[in-house]
């Protein structure tokens, strides 16, 4: 029987304090969705895809329609994702204005010889590809994520959080990545994370796909997800690899997550946060979503 495998998450900013009880249910429903396109032949790239715009719509998480607006009002919007094939990319940073960031940077990797779009650049590349916008922001926007943030307005430091993110083995054997989020809590004007930098915050190849959550600053100066990479390549197993560079995260003082799952449908997502919302599918059938340990 082939064999496929996904995980997802939907951000390492989950607190003790605060209810997940939609969260947990829906991430469940993605996750049955996704076992049957898998088991109907559908690619990694096209569920990655499918599920993240789902996370962004529900305006349950960080991303998509859950965001929150940086400390200029703004509601900027950073994606990435890449194909384990052929190592194809796409990202999108300070989109303004459309509903799925995960969408453009898809288009971004299929339709332009370029793997990333940003600001106006991008704005006008989503408009020339009709995708849907948002309207008013005020009205369209839920700030998910508020009650996972300890800090005052104003307390930049603390990078209270929260993303999505999909990785996927397919039944043909193929691996994809892909993440989404508004960033962290009171970022600055034009502040980007690691989400749609490839190698920090996303990282798909011929052996092992990876999607970060976290304080994105501390993702960057790892190159987390393709970190994971080279150590899998080198004889690490994910386990070891995915915990290995989250260490190293801590050791430098930031926190977060990671979801990976390698060629063999071997998965794997720590995390040294408080929580992380995720969810996965094995190779076994057997569906598990979850916040904390
Ligand atoms: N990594 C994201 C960022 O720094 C936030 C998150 O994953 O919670 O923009």
């Amino acid at each position: 029987m082939a064999k496929f495998a996904l995980a997802l998450h939907g951000g390492a900013g989950a607190r003790r304090s605060r209810d997940y009880s939609r969260e947990v249910p829906h991430m469940q429903g993605l996750v049955e969705a996704a076992r049957d396109r898998l088991a109907a032949g559908a690619s990694a790239l096209d569920v990655v895809v499918e599920v993240i715009r789902e996370l962004e719509a529900s305006g349950l998480y960080v991303a998509g329609r859950g965001a929150s607006p940086n400390l200029g009002g703004k509601y900027e919007l950073d994606a990435s994702l890449m194909w384990g094939p052929t190592r194809a990319a796409g990202a999108v940073a300070a989109l303004q204005g459309y509903k799925s960031p995960i969408q453009a940077a898809r288009l971004v990797m299929e339709k332009t010889p370029h793997v990333m779009l940003v600001g106006e650049g991008a704005m006008e590349f989503a408009a020339r590809q009709h995708l849907e916008e948002v309207g008013d922001p005020e009205a369209y926007y839920l700030r998910a994520g508020h009650g996972e943030s300890n800090h005052p307005p104003g307390h930049a430091a603390a990078l209270a959080h929260g993303t999505v993110g999909c990785v996927v083995l397919d039944a043909d054997g193929r691996l994809a990545a892909g993440t989404s989020t508004a960033g962290v809590f009171n970022k600055m004007p034009g502040r980007v994370g690691d989400t749609p930098i490839i190698a920090a915050g996303t990282w798909a190849d011929a052996d092992v796909a990876v999607s970060g959550t976290g304080q994105g600053e501390y993702f960057m100066r790892t190159a987390a997800c393709a970190q994971v990479s080279w150590r899998v390549r080198a004889g690490e197993s994910i386990e070891q690899a995915t915990k290995t560079v989250l260490d190293e995260i801590r050791s430098l003082g930031g926190e977060g997550g990671l979801i990976s799952v390698d060629r063999l449908g071997n998965i794997s997502t720590p995390y040294n946060s408080e929580g992380m919302k995720r969810a996965v599918l094995t190779t076994d059938g057997e569906i598990r979503s979850e916040v904390f340990e």
